[in-house]
């Protein structure tokens, strides 16, 4: 029987400044040929992304935000991210349809609480024969997002969902004015974002 190759990225928006990296280890994470990539982004870092490009089957994905709305915090959260979905889908490049039930979700956006340096991270799986992204998972970080000291602003917290999302649907990063700057906060999705999503879907 034919084990299913799976690759497994991470793609992860760091807040602290140092070095961005991307690295791919083909290792046996999981049953059959698995693959890990971390892509860690700094705010002022340098990058080096390597890999090809990968990308859903269609370009539609059901998305599940799971973000309890119970803090006005997490709240504010929670509506920056379904505004970074209504932002990515008015491109028209890429359509995120919103799913209530984790089960049925290509994409899922939670939360996580960790001083790792990390404001998002976003890890892929992937089919490793066609190439084609399985499933995708978001964190949002609270430690900085939402930590008084680090002050994101409500637009840099749609950017950041913005980025975390241009990387579930396979966008790498790019020096240009762009949403997956690697500093992942400082800019909205521009006309390259636009542009880099129809070469993976149009
Ligand atoms: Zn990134």
């Amino acid at each position: 029987m034919k084990a299913k190759n799976i690759l497994t990225a991470t793609l992860v928006s760091f807040v602290a400044a140092g070095a961005c990296w991307l690295s791919t280890n083909q290792s046996n994470v999981k049953q059959g040929a698995y693959g890990v990539t971390t892509n860690l982004v700094t705010v002022d870092g340098t990058e080096t992304v390597t890999g090809s490009a990968h990308k859903w089957g269609k370009d539609t994905a059901r998305v599940y935000v799971s973000i309890s709305s119970k803090s006005k915090s997490k709240k504010k959260l929670k509506q920056a991210t379904y505004k970074a979905i209504s932002r990515w889908n008015s491109t028209k490049s890429f359509h995120f349809s919103k799913t209530s039930k984790k089960s049925k979700a290509d994409i899922v956006v939670t939360l996580t609480k960790s001083r790792n340096n990390a404001a998002g991270q976003t890890t892929t799986s992937y089919d490793l024969d066609s190439g084609e992204l399985l499933d995708a998972n978001v964190r949002l970080n609270t430690y900085y997002l939402l930590s008084k000291r680090y002050k994101y602003s409500y637009t840099r917290l749609v950017n950041t969902a913005e980025h975390e999302l241009g990387h579930a649907i396979g966008l790498k990063h790019n020096r240009h004015v762009s949403v997956m700057y690697p500093s992942g906060s400082r800019y909205c999705i521009h006309k390259i974002d636009v542009k880099n999503t129809n070469k993976l879907y149009k």
